[in-house]
């Protein structure tokens, strides 16, 4: 499984829209809330909830006091007969450190926390971090500059002055490995630590198929031509709300060069050389992303394959 995606919940969206559900289900004392502070979710102390670290899903109440008058509670699911809430508790000065939480967890960047908690978890910590997200950067109309308002438990925005809906957005990213023969092309992007190198990856453009901008990022940032592009796999990747389309892409020879704008190096990984740094070894001071990266179950699946 690919961290961020399998969500055990039901999203129950039919439910959104009946207010009175929403908030009967806010106050049940069987439901589970989980707190983010400034994005960052909340995780149970190792003393609390044992080995492995589990996400900080809390009582109705616990967390409320910490939350200002218009934060967003956001009904994610429900896992059977139990309603999965997310608070937003950003207004809170230290809420780790004081108050109904101090003792219990921390809060943990998204990143680091997805790869603490279970594969299930993650998930949520997903969906939770981008709506989130979302709200707190879509609290004006686009359209008009109004104030807008949160409706359906979180699921639209409304705007009173110009009557405007807003849906939280995905942003799809197309993210390939290309191939040639027995080897794939990886990148370093200008920003990447030293030695680290991935799929390329870029934004899909309005107006575009995804095999054009698997083909089109490809050329751009390697000069690379494909012949074939297939489909892999998705991730939802919430930094702050794509959802990244692992493809395949063969590549019609093994003419490459960066761009030299976002990445700075590429280079073809013979298939023996992925799977030793997918070992964990280390070749030529080379090393590919880690599982939580869709990049590395490209690589994986790719360098696993029998060929
Ligand atoms: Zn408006």
């Amino acid at each position: 499984m690919i961290p961020f995606a399998g969500s055990p919940l039901n999203r129950a969206s039919e439910k959104r829209t009946d207010p009175d559900w929403i908030e009967s289900k806010r106050r049940d004392l069987s439901s589970l809330i989980l707190p983010l502070w400034r994005l960052e979710p909340f995780l149970l102390e190792p003393k609390t909830a044992g080995a492995p670290i589990e996400l900080g899903l809390l009582r109705p109440g616990l967390a409320d006091a910490l939350a200002g008058t218009d934060a967003p509670c956001i009904f994610l699911g429900l896992e059977g007969d139990t309603a999965v809430f997310a608070l937003d508790v950003s207004a809170a000065a230290a809420p780790g450190n004081v108050g109904p939480l101090a003792g219990l967890g921390y809060f943990r960047d998204a990143r680091t926390a997805a790869q603490t908690v279970s594969i299930k978890h993650a998930a949520i910590i997903a969906q939770a971090k981008a709506l989130i997200d979302w709200h707190q950067r879509h609290g004006f109309c686009p359209r008009c500059g109004a104030p807008t308002t949160m409706m359906d438990a979180g699921y639209r925005r409304i705007c009173p002055k110009c009557n405007a809906e807003h849906f939280p957005r995905v942003d799809p990213v197309v993210i390939m490995l290309a191939t040639h023969g027995d080897a794939c092309l990886v990148g370093r992007g200008k920003q990447f630590p030293s030695g680290m190198f991935s799929a390329l990856a870029g934004f899909v453009e309005p107006g575009e198929t995804i095999e054009e901008a698997v083909r089109r990022e490809l050329m751009e940032e390697a000069s690379v031509k494909v012949a074939e592009v297939t489909y892999y796999a998705t991730q939802p990747w919430p930094f702050p709300s794509s959802l990244m389309i692992g493809c395949f892409a063969r590549a019609e020879s093994r003419d490459a060069k960066p761009d030299e704008i976002e990445i700075a190096e590429v280079r073809w990984l013979e298939r023996r050389v992925a799977r030793e740094l997918l070992e964990g070894k280390q070749v030529a001071g080379l090393r590919v992303p880690p599982p939580i990266a869709i990049a590395h179950h490209l690589i994986k699946t790719w360098a696993l394959a029998d060929k």
